[in-house]
């Protein structure tokens, strides 16, 4: 480990004990106006800024597609810090902002879903955080229907921010294996961000190779071209 991994990881566990006793003393803050809240990481009245709600029909593969957040300034910023900076002190925040964005469509839906599942991390990059995101934030899901491993990396890939559109399709293509039997069932899936949806696509086309009967995605956020 360099110097420098060693300095971050210092200053991020000193981050995630400050903020502990931070909210201990001062309570929770918005993460955008630094209000005071219960729950969440905004305010009722910074979070509608955020909120998008948005209920696609079919996404190639995918049968629908329901992107709860924009994913813009201190959402994509926060993402960012659990994802890339090690502060999973956030991801309680998340998950809670997940929970407060259901609404009766999405549980309209999740009647009639058999399986809850996630996009997979890399096994790679899971060990370096030490937990997967899109688990860890839809984790208030977790019941009967939930099943973590139902999909698996069989193959690394790309950070696909990195890589234009067209490319990212080839770069996930044969990424994922189905580990269950999801013949005649409907699978939702959730992830964190859907930017052109290459990864949640190939996902269900394996499940649909598999006998899925339908493939619905679940993002937190969404990028801007999804508004
Ligand atoms: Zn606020």
């Amino acid at each position: 480990m360099s110097l420098l991994k060693v300095a971050k990881a210092v200053y991020n566990n000193v981050g995630y004990q400050c903020r502990l006793l931070c909210e201990i003393i001062y309570s929770r803050q918005c993460g955008v106006c630094r209000q005071e809240i219960d729950t969440g990481y905004f305010c009722e009245s910074c979070r509608k800024n955020f909120v998008l709600g948005k209920v696609c029909g079919q996404v190639e593969n995918l049968d629908a597609a329901f992107m709860l957040y924009k994913y813009q300034q201190e959402l994509q910023q926060a993402i960012h810090n659990v994802k890339f900076e090690g502060q999973k002190n956030l991801l309680p925040l998340l998950r809670e902002e997940a929970q407060l964005a259901w609404s009766c469509e999405l549980e309209k839906l999740l009647g009639e879903i058999d399986i809850i599942t996630c996009v997979p991390t890399s096994p790679q990059r899971k060990q370096q955080r030490g937990f997967d995101v899109p688990q860890e934030i839809f984790a208030f899901l977790d019941g009967e229907r939930w099943q973590e491993d139902l999909l698996k990396r069989v193959r690394n890939t790309m950070p696909l921010f990195e890589l234009e559109p067209a490319l990212r399709r080839q770069e996930v293509a044969g990424c994922f294996e189905v580990q269950g039997i999801v013949e005649g069932k409907h699978v939702l899936i959730c992830d964190d961000i859907f930017t052109t949806g290459s990864t949640l696509n190939e996902a269900a086309l394996v499940l649909k190779r598999a006998g899925a009967s339908s493939v619905s995605a679940l993002a937190f956020t969404a990028s801007k071209d999804n508004w």
